[in-house]
């Protein structure tokens, strides 16, 4: 069943075309963007390496030309995340707008959200972040608590967010609020648009494992959130929440995001233990190769409007489990123990990715949740 879900797919001649230009735009742009940094991937943020992606029409491109968008195609996209991964260049600011945020307003916001929210965004001026987990409430989304409250002109909304992907910089979060009192499980869930600088909101951010402060604790204090950022219907958040995962799972960041250590291996291979390097490189290659068809093929469907939820769950989780193989390969290879302050590119990413890897089957949703949505979609459970 399975393999007929991944239909082979290839990239049209208009969207390769483009490669090219993104790529010179790219040598150009990260010129001074040390290499170690690049391991950050998607996590690595430059507001102005966002405004200058913005200016060449490359955020929310596929989005109607009305609201900023260029109106390409999803493939044209799939280019060039594929070229920012590669790169390793510093997407994190305008990440989730582009890639979740924006096609979830044009799917459920109102014309006038429309019209306020994605030509920002476009512009590369506007940056959100996805309010789903809570202390209590990760892999079990629906036991949300963070409750909306009824008030005159809007909601007053209390509870707190956990994991926050970037909120310290971002100016909005949509998050999943509990809206309807006494509600259970996906039931009485709504999605706000909210201010992250409006009076009664706290971002903290949460230092990780490699140092960094990712992610963080978001905690609303009677924040007033007004009747026009409502997402789509009052008590219609669980459905938006799960189309929008689609988007989230799928894309080359799932098999992508550590690319990087592979650069630098084949860097510095000279240096290494050559058969060694060769059967590491080659299993490498040989699993993204894989990836990325099956990750195509999903960038077809998603072009043919469909909604391939068991698909990307799949991609994730191979993508994740190649993933945190990466680095395994890569540390045979060496005969020393890698860290943050070594003198040399391919040590410090070495080191990165490692300390990160465990956290790649948290994000995005964990492991065992995913295999049971394969399960279950494949009639297993
Ligand atoms: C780097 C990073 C960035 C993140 N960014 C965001 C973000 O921007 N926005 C956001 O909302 N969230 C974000 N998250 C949170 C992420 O989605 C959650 O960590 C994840 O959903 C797991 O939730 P949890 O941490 O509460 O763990 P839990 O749900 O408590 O899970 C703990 C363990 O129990 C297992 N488990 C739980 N339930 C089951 C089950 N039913 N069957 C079998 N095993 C189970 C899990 O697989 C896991 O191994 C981020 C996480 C990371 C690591």
């Amino acid at each position: 069943m399975l393999a007929k879900s991944f239909q082979p797919c290839r990239l049209p001649p208009q969207a390769e075309a483009l490669r090219h230009e993104i790529r010179d735009f790219l040598d150009t742009a990260l010129a001074d963007y040390p290499r170690a940094d690049r391991a950050y991937s998607w996590m690595g943020f430059d507001a102005t390496f966002t405004r200058q992606l913005a200016a060449r029409g490359w955020i929310g491109m596929t989005w109607p030309k009305r609201y900023g968008g260029g109106e390409q195609s999803a493939f044209a996209r799939y280019v060039l995340v594929e070229e920012l991964l590669a790169a390793g260049a510093p997407v994190l600011a305008h990440w989730t707008a582009d890639r979740q945020s924006g096609p979830l307003l044009l799917n459920y916001g109102t014309e006038s959200q429309k019209m306020r929210f994605l030509p920002p965004i476009c512009r590369g001026e506007s940056y959100f972040c996805i309010g789903m987990s809570e202390p209590d409430s990760g892999s079990d989304l629906a036991a949300t608590r963070t409750r909306g409250t009824r008030v005159d002109g809007g909601w007053r909304v209390d509870g707190t967010k956990l994991w926050t992907t970037n909120a310290h910089r971002c100016h909005y979060m949509i998050a999943l609020v509990r809206t309807s009192a006494g509600s259970e499980r996906q039931q009485g869930l709504s999605q706000l648009i909210i201010d992250l600088k409006a009076p009664g909101v706290t971002v903290r951010p949460i230092m990780d494992l490699a140092g960094e402060a990712h992610f963080n604790e978001v905690v609303f204090d009677n924040a007033f959130v007004p009747d026009d950022q409502l997402i789509g219907a009052e008590g219609n958040g669980w459905q938006q929440v799960m189309s929008e995962l689609a988007y989230e799972r799928s894309g080359p960041e799932r098999y992508l995001s550590s690319v990087a250590l592979l650069s630098e291996l084949l860097r510095v291979a000279g240096r290494l233990p050559g058969s060694q390097v060769e059967a590491a490189v080659g299993r490498m290659v040989a699993h993204i190769v894989v990836l990325r068809q099956m990750s195509l093929s999903i960038a077809g469907k998603l072009e043919n409007q469909e909604n391939p939820v068991i698909e990307a769950a799949c991609v994730k989780d191979l993508g994740t489990e190649f993933e945190q193989l990466m680095p395994e390969l890569a540390h045979a290879l060496l005969d020393l123990q890698p860290t943050l302050q070594a003198a040399g590119d391919y040590e410090r990413v070495l080191a990165y990715v490692t300390q990160v890897a465990p956290s790649f089957s948290l994000r995005g949703g964990t492991r065992e949740i995913i295999r049971g949505i394969i399960a279950r979609g494949l009639g297993l459970r």
